[in-house]
């Protein structure tokens, strides 16, 4: 459409089997998206309005765009990210779809077909704007991640990775509590390039790798984050 003009727009490739934990905002999320598709004429039926707005919100590196991303791709709907007036070398077209957005999401009819999910990982700034009611029918807070999610997280990371048998990945999760999802996936990929490091004909990255990486990372979330 018109209004992305100028915008990167595109299908994302990520899928919910490429986020660990989080299952129950998984299925939230998947109902918001893939349900109004997909039951389209029992939600006509029933004269249940599809969601039009979730605000997504939590600590950074905690997987807030890659839902907005597997989202996008279960809708095989268009996804972009507005990160606001600082980063953006595209400041105009970039503002200029955002009020778009918001006005569309203001009136009924033209905003059919559009679920606008919106991420921030510092909700005291959430522009009155955005806020204003009717516009985001869920804020839905994402958590760091507990000791199931962490492994989840750490198996998803080393996926595709020849990994030891000597690596224990819930004992890595025991020890990695204040990691965000961000910090446990760096840790995957710095401990594939302490491997090499060591020996770049290395095909396996055992836990001494992972150890190495693990004790000299210094994670970025607090106990009062993770309460
Ligand atoms: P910010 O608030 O800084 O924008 P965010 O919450 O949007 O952060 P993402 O950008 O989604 O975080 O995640 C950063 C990286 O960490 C991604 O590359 C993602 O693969 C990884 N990651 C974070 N959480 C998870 C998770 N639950 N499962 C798998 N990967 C994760």
């Amino acid at each position: 459409p018109s209004i992305t003009r100028g915008v990167a727009v595109d299908i994302p490739k990520v899928t919910w089997e490429d986020i660990g934990g989080l299952k129950d905002l998984k299925r939230k999320l998947q109902q918001a998206v893939e349900w109004p598709i997909k039951y389209s004429t029992a939600f006509e039926r029933l004269g249940i309005s599809p969601t039009r707005g979730i605000l997504l919100h939590g600590p950074p590196g905690c997987s807030k765009t890659t839902l907005a991303k597997a989202a996008a791709h279960a809708a095989q709907a268009c996804f972009f990210s507005l990160r606001g007036r600082n980063s953006s070398s595209n400041v105009t077209v970039e503002e200029r779809l955002l009020t778009t957005l918001l006005t569309e999401m203001d009136g009924l009819e033209e905003a059919k077909g559009i679920l606008v999910l919106a991420a921030t990982n510092r909700p005291n700034v959430i522009d009155a704007a955005l806020m204003r009611p009717g516009r985001f029918d869920k804020v839905l807070y994402v958590p760091p991640p507990d000791l199931e999610a962490r492994y989840e997280i750490l198996c998803v990371h080393t996926r595709k990775m020849q990994i030891g048998d000597d690596v224990d990945l819930g004992r890595i999760a025991e020890d990695t509590e204040l990691f965000t999802g961000a910090e446990l996936e760096g840790l995957c990929m710095e401990a594939g390039i302490v491997a090499l490091r060591e020996n770049i004909s290395a095909t396996v990255v055992c836990d001494r790798h992972f150890q190495t990486v693990k004790n000299s990372l210094k994670p970025s979330l607090t106990e009062a984050e993770i309460d």
